[in-house]
Protein backbone atom coordinates (compact mmCIF):
# COMPACT_ATOMS: atom_id res chain seq x y z
CA UNK A 1 0.00 0.00 0.00
CA UNK A 2 1.41 3.17 -0.90
CA UNK A 3 2.02 5.18 2.18
CA UNK A 4 0.10 8.09 1.66
CA UNK A 5 -2.99 5.74 2.13
CA UNK A 6 -1.84 4.66 5.70
CA UNK A 7 -3.82 7.42 7.59
CA UNK A 8 -6.66 7.64 5.61
CA UNK A 9 -7.19 3.23 5.40
CA UNK A 10 -6.56 3.45 9.44
CA UNK A 11 -9.67 5.09 10.02
CA UNK A 12 -11.96 3.53 7.88
CA UNK A 13 -14.67 1.39 9.03
CA UNK A 14 -13.60 -2.29 9.99
CA UNK A 15 -15.95 -3.64 7.31
CA UNK A 16 -14.59 -1.36 4.14
CA UNK A 17 -10.76 -2.06 5.93
CA UNK A 18 -11.04 -5.55 5.26
CA UNK A 19 -13.20 -4.86 1.67
CA UNK A 20 -10.96 -2.62 0.41
CA UNK A 21 -7.10 -3.95 1.48
CA UNK A 22 -6.57 -6.13 -1.11
CA UNK A 23 -7.80 -3.56 -4.21
CA UNK A 24 -5.30 -0.96 -1.96
CA UNK A 25 -2.71 -3.30 -1.43
CA UNK A 26 -2.25 -4.07 -4.85
CA UNK A 27 0.87 -2.92 -6.64
CA UNK A 28 -1.10 -2.00 -9.62
CA UNK A 29 -3.55 0.12 -8.16
CA UNK A 30 -3.49 3.58 -9.98
CA UNK A 31 -6.74 5.30 -7.96
CA UNK A 32 -9.27 3.84 -10.46
CA UNK A 33 -11.77 1.27 -8.93
CA UNK A 34 -13.26 -1.18 -11.90
CA UNK A 35 -16.71 -1.61 -11.78
CA UNK A 36 -16.18 -5.22 -10.68
CA UNK A 37 -14.34 -4.17 -7.83
CA UNK A 38 -16.71 -1.47 -7.42
CA UNK A 39 -19.83 -4.31 -7.23
CA UNK A 40 -17.80 -6.40 -4.60
CA UNK A 41 -17.18 -4.10 -2.22
CA UNK A 42 -20.69 -2.66 -2.37
CA UNK A 43 -21.72 -6.21 -1.90
CA UNK A 44 -19.15 -6.67 1.03
CA UNK A 45 -19.98 -3.51 3.09
CA UNK A 46 -23.61 -3.63 1.99
CA UNK A 47 -23.10 -0.09 1.53
CA UNK A 48 -25.07 1.43 -1.80
CA UNK A 49 -22.64 3.15 -4.19
CA UNK A 50 -23.48 6.63 -2.94
CA UNK A 51 -22.77 5.92 0.37
CA UNK A 52 -19.54 3.28 -1.02
CA UNK A 53 -18.15 6.38 -2.85
CA UNK A 54 -18.41 8.82 0.28
CA UNK A 55 -16.76 6.11 2.24
CA UNK A 56 -13.90 6.16 0.13
CA UNK A 57 -13.56 10.18 0.10
CA UNK A 58 -10.65 10.35 2.80
CA UNK A 59 -8.34 7.69 -0.03
CA UNK A 60 -8.97 10.09 -2.59
CA UNK A 61 -8.20 13.11 -0.35
CA UNK A 62 -5.39 11.59 0.59
CA UNK A 63 -3.75 11.69 -2.85
CA UNK A 64 -3.99 15.91 -2.47
CA UNK A 65 -0.75 18.01 -2.47
CA UNK A 66 -1.96 21.20 -0.85
CA UNK A 67 1.23 22.92 0.26
CA UNK A 68 -0.73 26.18 -0.05
CA UNK A 69 -3.87 25.68 1.78
CA UNK A 70 -2.98 22.89 3.88
CA UNK A 71 -6.78 22.12 2.73
CA UNK A 72 -7.20 17.98 1.20
CA UNK A 73 -9.75 17.89 -0.49
CA UNK A 74 -10.99 14.02 -2.22
CA UNK A 75 -13.34 13.61 -5.24
CA UNK A 76 -14.40 10.51 -6.97
CA UNK A 77 -15.78 10.82 -10.25
CA UNK A 78 -17.90 7.76 -11.38
CA UNK A 79 -17.92 7.31 -15.02
CA UNK A 80 -21.16 5.34 -17.11
CA UNK A 81 -18.58 2.69 -18.24
CA UNK A 82 -18.70 1.71 -14.03
CA UNK A 83 -14.79 2.88 -13.45
CA UNK A 84 -15.09 5.09 -9.93
CA UNK A 85 -11.79 7.87 -10.57
CA UNK A 86 -9.78 9.07 -7.54
CA UNK A 87 -8.91 13.11 -7.79
CA UNK A 88 -7.41 15.80 -5.03
CA UNK A 89 -6.61 19.11 -5.13
CA UNK A 90 -3.28 19.60 -6.41
CA UNK A 91 -1.18 23.00 -5.48
CA UNK A 92 2.12 23.96 -6.03
CA UNK A 93 4.12 26.06 -3.54
CA UNK A 94 6.02 29.20 -5.18
CA UNK A 95 4.02 29.51 -8.54
CA UNK A 96 0.61 31.10 -9.81
CA UNK A 97 -2.40 29.74 -8.24
CA UNK A 98 -3.74 29.43 -12.13
CA UNK A 99 -1.55 26.13 -11.59
CA UNK A 100 -3.49 25.03 -8.80
CA UNK A 101 -6.12 21.75 -10.12
CA UNK A 102 -8.99 21.53 -7.96
CA UNK A 103 -10.26 17.81 -6.21
CA UNK A 104 -13.19 17.80 -8.77
CA UNK A 105 -11.16 18.84 -11.64
CA UNK A 106 -8.53 16.23 -10.86
CA UNK A 107 -10.97 13.37 -10.80
CA UNK A 108 -12.71 14.47 -13.85
CA UNK A 109 -9.33 14.72 -15.88
CA UNK A 110 -8.16 11.37 -14.54
CA UNK A 111 -11.72 10.04 -16.27
CA UNK A 112 -11.29 11.68 -19.34
CA UNK A 113 -7.81 10.88 -19.96
CA UNK A 114 -8.83 7.26 -19.14
CA UNK A 115 -11.04 6.98 -21.95
CA UNK A 116 -14.34 7.81 -20.00
CA UNK A 117 -16.85 8.93 -22.04
CA UNK A 118 -19.47 10.47 -19.60
CA UNK A 119 -19.54 10.75 -16.07
CA UNK A 120 -23.07 9.87 -13.67
CA UNK A 121 -21.84 11.45 -10.27
CA UNK A 122 -19.13 13.31 -8.57
CA UNK A 123 -18.61 12.93 -4.54
CA UNK A 124 -16.70 15.12 -2.96
CA UNK A 125 -15.69 16.17 0.39
CA UNK A 126 -16.52 19.62 0.72
CA UNK A 127 -19.11 21.74 -1.34
CA UNK A 128 -17.84 22.30 -4.94
CA UNK A 129 -16.43 25.80 -5.11
CA UNK A 130 -17.78 28.52 -8.19
CA UNK A 131 -14.68 27.51 -10.24
CA UNK A 132 -15.59 23.66 -9.96
CA UNK A 133 -19.61 24.26 -10.04
CA UNK A 134 -18.41 25.62 -13.83
CA UNK A 135 -16.39 23.35 -14.73
CA UNK A 136 -18.19 20.41 -14.53
CA UNK A 137 -20.89 23.02 -16.28
CA UNK A 138 -18.76 21.82 -19.74
CA UNK A 139 -19.34 17.99 -19.12
CA UNK A 140 -21.73 16.10 -21.41
CA UNK A 141 -23.58 14.85 -18.63
CA UNK A 142 -24.47 18.44 -18.05
CA UNK A 143 -26.84 19.95 -15.16
CA UNK A 144 -28.05 16.10 -14.88
CA UNK A 145 -24.95 14.89 -13.48
CA UNK A 146 -24.97 14.15 -9.75
CA UNK A 147 -23.12 15.56 -7.02
CA UNK A 148 -22.90 14.01 -3.52
CA UNK A 149 -21.35 15.95 -0.41
CA UNK A 150 -21.75 14.13 3.12
CA UNK A 151 -24.18 15.25 5.26
CA UNK A 152 -26.37 16.40 2.26
CA UNK A 153 -29.16 14.43 -0.46
CA UNK A 154 -27.49 13.67 -3.27
CA UNK A 155 -28.46 16.81 -5.59
CA UNK A 156 -27.69 17.66 -8.74
CA UNK A 157 -25.59 20.23 -10.78
CA UNK A 158 -28.45 22.19 -11.75
CA UNK A 159 -29.50 22.47 -7.99
CA UNK A 160 -26.00 23.93 -7.50
CA UNK A 161 -25.84 25.93 -10.58
CA UNK A 162 -28.57 27.49 -10.91
CA UNK A 163 -29.14 29.79 -13.70
CA UNK A 164 -26.27 28.30 -15.20
CA UNK A 165 -24.41 29.59 -18.33
CA UNK A 166 -22.90 27.06 -20.64
CA UNK A 167 -21.77 25.73 -23.68
CA UNK A 168 -24.79 25.58 -25.37
CA UNK A 169 -25.24 29.26 -24.86
CA UNK A 170 -22.62 29.50 -27.58
CA UNK A 171 -23.95 27.17 -30.00
CA UNK A 172 -21.29 24.38 -28.79
CA UNK A 173 -22.37 21.10 -29.11
CA UNK A 174 -19.26 19.34 -28.78
CA UNK A 175 -19.17 18.68 -24.32
CA UNK A 176 -16.03 17.69 -22.36
CA UNK A 177 -15.62 14.03 -22.54
CA UNK A 178 -17.16 14.03 -26.17
CA UNK A 179 -15.07 11.81 -28.38
CA UNK A 180 -13.03 13.47 -30.90
CA UNK A 181 -10.60 14.01 -33.33
CA UNK A 182 -8.98 17.51 -34.85
CA UNK A 183 -6.82 15.69 -37.03
CA UNK A 184 -3.63 16.33 -37.11
CA UNK A 185 -1.19 14.23 -38.03
CA UNK A 186 1.16 12.03 -35.89
CA UNK A 187 4.74 12.95 -36.70
CA UNK A 188 8.01 12.61 -34.84
CA UNK A 189 9.09 10.69 -32.42
CA UNK A 190 7.15 8.37 -29.81
CA UNK A 191 6.89 11.60 -27.45
CA UNK A 192 5.85 13.84 -30.11
CA UNK A 193 3.23 11.39 -31.74
CA UNK A 194 1.62 11.03 -27.82
CA UNK A 195 1.59 14.85 -27.73
CA UNK A 196 -0.44 15.17 -30.97
CA UNK A 197 -2.54 12.32 -30.02
CA UNK A 198 -3.38 14.40 -26.94
CA UNK A 199 -3.93 17.22 -29.07
CA UNK A 200 -6.42 15.73 -30.93
CA UNK A 201 -8.72 14.78 -28.37
CA UNK A 202 -8.71 17.99 -26.70
CA UNK A 203 -11.46 20.21 -25.79
CA UNK A 204 -11.33 23.87 -27.04
CA UNK A 205 -13.81 24.90 -28.90
CA UNK A 206 -13.43 28.27 -28.19
CA UNK A 207 -10.46 29.55 -29.19
CA UNK A 208 -9.30 26.48 -31.30
CA UNK A 209 -6.23 26.18 -29.31
CA UNK A 210 -6.14 22.61 -29.26
CA UNK A 211 -3.44 21.19 -27.06
CA UNK A 212 -1.60 17.87 -25.85
CA UNK A 213 1.65 17.61 -23.41
CA UNK A 214 3.34 14.48 -23.49
CA UNK A 215 5.94 13.49 -20.36
CA UNK A 216 8.26 10.91 -20.24
CA UNK A 217 9.05 9.54 -16.54
CA UNK A 218 12.34 8.59 -15.32
CA UNK A 219 11.02 4.89 -15.67
CA UNK A 220 10.46 5.44 -19.68
CA UNK A 221 6.30 5.82 -19.14
CA UNK A 222 4.42 8.22 -20.80
CA UNK A 223 2.21 10.94 -19.23
CA UNK A 224 -0.02 12.85 -21.37
CA UNK A 225 -2.25 15.23 -20.27
CA UNK A 226 -5.01 17.35 -22.98
CA UNK A 227 -6.68 21.07 -22.71
CA UNK A 228 -9.95 21.29 -21.19
CA UNK A 229 -11.73 24.55 -22.12
CA UNK A 230 -14.46 26.33 -20.57
CA UNK A 231 -17.41 28.33 -21.75
CA UNK A 232 -16.43 31.07 -18.70
CA UNK A 233 -13.18 30.15 -20.10
CA UNK A 234 -10.93 30.91 -16.82
CA UNK A 235 -12.19 27.57 -15.52
CA UNK A 236 -10.01 26.14 -18.01
CA UNK A 237 -7.61 23.31 -17.44
CA UNK A 238 -4.25 23.70 -19.40
CA UNK A 239 -2.76 20.20 -20.82
CA UNK A 240 0.35 19.78 -18.22
CA UNK A 241 -1.93 20.46 -15.30
CA UNK A 242 -4.38 17.31 -16.29
CA UNK A 243 -1.39 15.41 -17.48
CA UNK A 244 0.41 16.16 -13.64
CA UNK A 245 -3.15 15.73 -12.00
CA UNK A 246 -3.45 12.48 -13.40
CA UNK A 247 0.30 11.47 -12.49
CA UNK A 248 -0.41 12.34 -9.18
CA UNK A 249 -3.20 9.78 -8.67
CA UNK A 250 -1.25 6.95 -9.77
CA UNK A 251 0.08 5.24 -6.87
CA UNK A 252 3.98 5.52 -7.67
CA UNK A 253 5.61 8.93 -7.17
CA UNK A 254 6.66 10.11 -10.64
CA UNK A 255 9.93 11.23 -11.66
CA UNK A 256 10.57 13.06 -15.04
CA UNK A 257 13.89 12.51 -17.35
CA UNK A 258 15.47 15.08 -19.35
CA UNK A 259 15.52 14.71 -22.87
CA UNK A 260 18.13 16.72 -25.10
CA UNK A 261 16.65 18.64 -27.98
CA UNK A 262 19.51 19.76 -29.79
CA UNK A 263 22.19 17.88 -31.56
CA UNK A 264 25.55 19.58 -29.60
CA UNK A 265 26.46 21.68 -32.86
CA UNK A 266 23.14 23.00 -32.43
CA UNK A 267 23.29 24.13 -29.32
CA UNK A 268 21.63 27.60 -28.93
CA UNK A 269 24.13 30.39 -27.21
CA UNK A 270 21.99 30.24 -23.87
CA UNK A 271 22.69 26.83 -23.52
CA UNK A 272 25.98 27.43 -24.06
CA UNK A 273 26.44 30.03 -20.74
CA UNK A 274 28.08 28.62 -17.90
CA UNK A 275 25.67 27.20 -15.81
CA UNK A 276 24.96 28.26 -12.31
CA UNK A 277 26.92 26.68 -9.21
CA UNK A 278 23.62 24.95 -7.77
CA UNK A 279 21.93 24.04 -10.47
CA UNK A 280 18.45 23.52 -8.93
CA UNK A 281 18.52 25.90 -6.18
CA UNK A 282 14.88 25.82 -4.98
CA UNK A 283 14.58 22.31 -5.34
CA UNK A 284 17.57 22.03 -3.26
CA UNK A 285 16.05 24.48 -0.53
CA UNK A 286 12.85 22.80 -0.86
CA UNK A 287 14.50 19.02 -0.52
CA UNK A 288 15.84 20.09 2.74
CA UNK A 289 13.31 21.60 3.87
CA UNK A 290 11.17 17.87 3.01
CA UNK A 291 13.57 15.93 4.52
CA UNK A 292 13.15 17.64 7.48
CA UNK A 293 9.61 17.18 7.53
CA UNK A 294 8.72 14.46 9.54
CA UNK A 295 4.92 13.70 7.53
CA UNK A 296 4.55 11.03 5.22
CA UNK A 297 1.86 13.67 3.57
CA UNK A 298 4.01 16.79 3.33
CA UNK A 299 7.27 14.76 1.93
CA UNK A 300 4.90 13.35 -0.70
CA UNK A 301 4.24 16.68 -1.50
CA UNK A 302 7.15 18.18 -1.75
CA UNK A 303 8.59 15.28 -4.12
CA UNK A 304 5.63 15.81 -6.76
CA UNK A 305 6.54 19.78 -6.05
CA UNK A 306 9.75 18.91 -7.35
CA UNK A 307 8.34 16.78 -9.97
CA UNK A 308 6.04 19.44 -11.15
CA UNK A 309 9.28 21.97 -11.15
CA UNK A 310 10.80 19.44 -13.58
CA UNK A 311 8.19 18.74 -15.95
CA UNK A 312 8.03 22.75 -16.40
CA UNK A 313 11.74 23.54 -16.52
CA UNK A 314 11.52 20.54 -19.58
CA UNK A 315 8.48 21.91 -20.98
CA UNK A 316 9.82 25.36 -21.24
CA UNK A 317 12.80 24.20 -23.06
CA UNK A 318 10.50 21.97 -25.41
CA UNK A 319 8.96 25.09 -26.65
CA UNK A 320 11.70 27.94 -26.40
ZN1 LIG B 1 -13.11 23.90 -6.68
Amino acid sequence: MHPRFLSAFGALPDSLKAAFHPVLDDAQFQAVLTPEQVASLMQQTQLDADKLALALLPLAAACAVAPVSRFNVGAVARGVSGHWYFGANMEFFGVALQQTVHAEQSAIAHAWLRGERRLEAVTVNYTPCGHCRQFMNELNSGTDLRISLPGRRVSTLADYLPDAFGPRDLNIETLLLDQVDHGYQAQGDALAQAAIAAANESHAPYSGAHSGIALRTASGALVTGRYAENAAFNPSLPPLQAAVSCSICRAKPVKTSRRRRWPRWKTPRWRSLPRPKRRWPRWAAISRRASRCAKTEARHAFQHLRYLLFTKAVHRREIS
